[in-house]
C-alpha cells in the first residue's frame, strides 16, 4: 500500500504547492489567525473528515477514522506567521505588509493536508484513527499547543509525530535526535529605576542608563562562570531602551531578554542568578529595579523508541545516506507540550536549496524553502502512521521493498 500512497502524494503535489503559496501570500500572525484555519477546515471537511474548529482558540482538528479498529496516531502542523516584511522576489510573496511565513509553517500545513487527503482515500483499509492537529500560534508564547491539549486534541492519542522543515539543511535530508532536541525558552524584563536629571549635573542623579549598561555586562558571566560548562545555556539581552535627550540623564532603563536551557536545575539557577545580579548592580548604584521572569515552552524531549522508528522510516524514504543525527537546537518549540503528554518524536526535514534561492535561515526576510520538502514530510508521516497502526509490520515490509530495489 505504501508505494501507492507515495505515488498519490506525488500526484497531488501541485495542489499542495498551490495551497502553500496561498498561505504564503496571506500570512496571519499568532493568535490572529482567522482565514488560515477556515481554509484548513474547508479542505479537511471536503475530504470527509470529522472536523473541529476553534480548538483551544484558533486550532483545527481533523479526525480520520479507519474502517477497522486500532490505535490512534496524531500528526501536527502549525500555521502561524511572523512580523517580518517579505523581501523575496517571487510571485507568491506575502501580500500582507510586515507579515510573513518566514519559518515554513505554510509548508507544514499544506504538507499535512496532503497526508490527510492521501490517507482519507484509503480509509477502508486503515486499522485505527489518525488525528490531524492544525495548531495556531506556535511562534508566540504561551502558544497554541497548550490550549489545544486542554481542549482535548490529544484525547485517546497513543503517539504523536511532528516535523519542521529546516532551511539550513539541504533538501532531500531528514534529521532526527533522541532526547533533548529543542530548548526551554523563557523571557525576562528588568526595569531599572534611577533618578533623572540634567545631563550636565550627573552628581545630582542616579543614571539608569549607566546602571543598566553595567547590568548587561554583569549578566554575561552567568553562562561562562555560573553554569556547568557541560550543560547548555543562553542568556541574551535583546532589547535596551533608555534615555530621550542628549542632555538628559535617563530616569529609567528597560532590558528585555531571553534564556534558553535544557536542564530544569540550570533553568532555575539562571532565573535566580539574573535576579541576584540585578539586585547587586542596582544596590551598588542606589537605583531600584523590577525583575520579571516568564517561563515559556519547556524542553522538547524526543522519546527514544519513537525517534528510532523515525530514523528507520527515514532511511526508507530518503535513503540511509540522507538521514542525519542532528545536534539539539537552542530554539524553542511548543510541540514540547504534546511530548509531555504522549510518546512521539519531532523531526526535521531539509528544505535548503541555493539553486532556487532557499539559502536563508529561518526568520530571515528572504526565507524560503524547497517546496518538495512537503512531499518528504508527507511520506514520513504516512510511513509513521502505517507503521504505528500495523504495530511495526509496515517497517518490515518497507525494508523488504528497499532490499528489492537495491
Ligand atoms: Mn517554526
Amino acid at each position: 500500500m505504501i508505494d501507492q500512497l507515495f505515488e498519490r502524494l506525488e500526484d497531488i503535489y501541485p495542489e499542495l504547492v498551490q495551497f502553500r503559496r496561498d498561505l504564503h501570500m496571506y500570512p496571519e500572525l499568532s493568535f490572529h489567525e482567522e482565514q488560515t484555519p477556515k481554509k484548513i477546515a474547508d479542505y479537511l471537511t471536503d475530504l470527509g473528515l470529522d472536523v473541529k474548529t476553534g480548538v483551544g482558540g484558533h486550532g483545527v482538528v481533523g479526525v480520520l477514522k479507519g474502517n477497522k479498529p486500532g490505535k490512534t496516531v496524531a500528526l501536527r502542523a502549525d500555521f502561524d506567521a511572523l512580523s517580518i516584511q517579505d523581501e523575496k522576489d517571487v510571485d507568491y510573496k506575502s501580500k500582507v505588509p510586515g507579515v510573513m511565513h518566514a519559518c515554513g509553517h505554510d509548508i507544514h500545513t499544506a504538507g499535512l493536508l496532503g497526508v490527510a487527503k492521501v490517507l482519507s482515500e484509503v480509509k477502508d483499509q486503515l486499522e485505527g484513527t489518525v488525528i490531524f492537529i492544525h495548531q495556531f500560534a506556535e511562534e508566540l508564547a504561551p502558544g497554541g499547543a497548550k490550549p489545544m491539549i486542554e481542549d482535548g486534541c490529544l484525547d485517546g492519542v497513543d503517539v504523536i509525530f511532528g516535523a519542521h522543515v529546516w532551511a539550513t539543511e539541504p533538501y532531500g535530508t531528514v534529521c532526527f535526535n533522541e532526547g533533548d532536541m529543542m530548548a526551554a525558552s523563557d523571557a525576562f524584563e528588568i526595569e531599572v529605576q534611577g533618578k533623572g536629571g540634567h545631563g550636565a549635573m550627573p552628581h545630582m542623579t542616579k543614571d539608569a542608563l549607566v546602571v543598566a549598561s553595567q547590568l548587561v555586562l554583569n549578566l554575561q558571566p552567568i553562562v561562562s562562570r555560573h553554569v556547568d560548562p557541560l550543560k547548555p545555556a543562553v542568556v541574551t539581552v535583546g532589547s535596551f531602551q533608555s534615555g530621550e535627550g542628549y542632555n538628559v540623564i535617563a530616569n529609567t532603563a528597560r532590558l528585555k531578554g531571553t534564556v534558553r536551557t535544557f536542564d530544569e536545575d540550570v533553568r532555575d539557577q539562571v532565573e535566580q542568578a539574573i535576579g541576584e545580579i540585578a539586585e547587586a548592580t542596582c544596590q551598588l548604584a542606589g537605583a531600584k529595579y523590577h525583575y520579571n521572569y516568564r517561563r515559556g515552552y519547556p524542553t522538547l524531549w524526543n522519546h527514544p523508541h519513537e525517534t528510532q522508528k523515525i530514523e528507520t522510516l527515514a532511511q526508507s524514504v530518503v535513503g540511509q545516506e540522507n538521514v542525519k543525527r542532528m545536534d539539539p537546537i537552542m530554539g524553542g518549540e511548543d510541540f514540547a507540550y504534546y511530548l509531555k503528554e504522549v510518546p512521539g518524536s519531532f523531526f526535521f526535514v531539509g528544505g535548503g536549496n541555493p539553486e532556487i534561492g532557499a539559502e536563508y535561515p529561518h526568520h530571515h526576510p528572504m526565507f524560503d524553502v524547497d517546496e518538495r520538502a512537503m512531499t518528504i514530510t508527507g511520506k514520513m508521516f504516512i510511513s509513521a502512521v502505517l507503521d504505528f497502526l500495523s504495530d511495526g509490520k509496515q517497517t518490515a515490509s518497507l525494508s523488504q521493498v528497499k532490499t528489492v530495489q537495491e
